[in-house]
């Protein structure tokens, strides 16, 4: 029983499919966009090697060779030189427009061949086959498309959107407990930002979501495709409600910044300890019951995230740290910086221009 989101953005529109088992029938699903008998895939050393035959038999049923290029896992190979690689790679085996470009991985994978689809001949056909939690509910979806530069973590990218998403929720089997966790941070976003029901829900069933089960699981990548397809289409470039998903993510983005982006605290991690920051600041400041921020931390914990700043991997994080980060935001203007607050559980609002110092007060209180 697949599960089907559509994500409408006019003649750009596409599906979001959500299944166990799906890589077996990506053939079919990916032949009717092709012109010529071949596609073309872009994955990691790690997810290859799981899963790029049970992709390539299912290619070659439906009468598609397939052509594959591997990169080392890691943020490493987010970057400019393996991005020149292949664009080299899809140039000398004479990829052009009509030709698919499948990205097989997670997060890293996926921004990587979205910006190498978008650039090669001003645009090739692309599809995502998300194979982390992270990136069946969040990074596969919406068209953020990236590679990092020196300066800062994707800094060089496109909105490029794919033009289909097949995420098979059995591949998640394989993946590690922590990026597991990871991902599952996501999802309580969206619950989060306008959907108390979801909540709820996520208070009774989570720990089956956590535990892989499949019914559990594909309802809630399902819900959470959906929150983000529903943003995403009313606001494709981030002008407004885009930055709703950036819920936990400001406090999220400095902890990481704080920890040098090392692999000891992963961006799951940082955002949810960031959401449980951001909903207790904003019943410091009043807009919400300090009940409601509790039960959006016991909700984490209980899955095995860390709320707490003294507790979480890669610390300890200095107020003084994290508000520098902060300040290397873009949007920082005159020590005030958009932070998304809630006035409630689903009730998340963006607030433009909160007071930097009033923010170090509260990270110090934290500590
Ligand atoms: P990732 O791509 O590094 O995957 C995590 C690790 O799990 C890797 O080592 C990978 O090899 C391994 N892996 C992947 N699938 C597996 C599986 N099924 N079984 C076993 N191992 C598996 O990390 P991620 O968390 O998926 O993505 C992080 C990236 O996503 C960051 O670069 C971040 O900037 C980006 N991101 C982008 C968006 C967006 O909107 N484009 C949103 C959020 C995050
Ligand atoms: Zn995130």
């Amino acid at each position: 029983d697949t599960k089907r989101v559509r994500v409408e953005l006019g003649d750009r529109s596409y599906d979001i499919l959500i299944g166990e088992g799906l890589l077996a029938e990506a053939g079919t699903l990916i032949a009717p966009m092709v012109r010529q008998p071949r596609v073309f895939v872009l994955t990691d050393d790690t997810v290859g090697g799981l899963y790029a035959d049970t992709l390539s038999d299912s290619l070659s049923r439906a009468g598609l060779a397939m052509r594959m290029k591997s990169v080392p896992p890691g943020e490493g190979s987010k970057s400019w030189a393996v991005l020149g690689d292949v664009l080299d790679w899809l140039l000398s085996e004479g990829a052009g427009r009509d030709d698919v470009l499948i990205a097989l991985g997670g997060g890293i994978v996926g921004d990587l061949t979205g910006v190498a689809a978008s650039l090669m001949k001003r645009g090739m056909k692309f599809v995502q086959v998300p194979t982390t939690l992270l990136a069946q509910v969040d990074s596969s979806v919406g068209g953020k498309t990236a590679v990092n530069a020196s300066q800062g973590k994707n800094l060089i990218g496109a909105f490029y959107q794919p033009q289909l998403v097949l995420a098979d929720t059995a591949a998640l089997k394989t993946l590690p407990e922590r990026e597991r966790l990871a991902g599952y941070a996501e999802i309580v976003k969206y619950a989060l930002i306008d959907d108390p029901d979801f909540f709820d829900w996520l208070e009774r069933r989570g720990k089956d979501v956590v535990a892989l089960d499949p019914e559990a699981l594909g309802e809630a990548v399902a819900v959470s495709c959906a929150a983000k397809a529903r943003i995403v289409s009313q606001d494709e470039t981030e002008a407004g409600v885009r930055a709703l998903l950036n819920l936990g993510h400001t406090f999220g983005h400095a902890l990481e910044a704080a920890n040098g982006f090392q692999p000891s605290l992963l961006h799951g991690e940082a955002v949810a300890a960031g959401m449980a920051l951001a909903l207790r600041y904003s019943v410091r400041q009043g807009l919400m019951n300090g009940q409601d921020a509790d039960r959006a931390s016991r909700l984490l914990e209980s899955a095995g995230l860390v709320t707490q700043l003294k507790r979480l991997n890669g610390g300890p994080y200095p107020a003084d740290r994290l508000t520098e980060a902060m300040k290397q935001d873009k949007k920082v203007r005159a020590g005030r910086v958009p932070l998304i607050l809630a006035r409630g559980l689903g009730q998340a609002f963006i607030q433009p221009d909160a007071d930097l110092s009033d923010v170090r007060e509260f990270l110090n209180e934290e500590l």
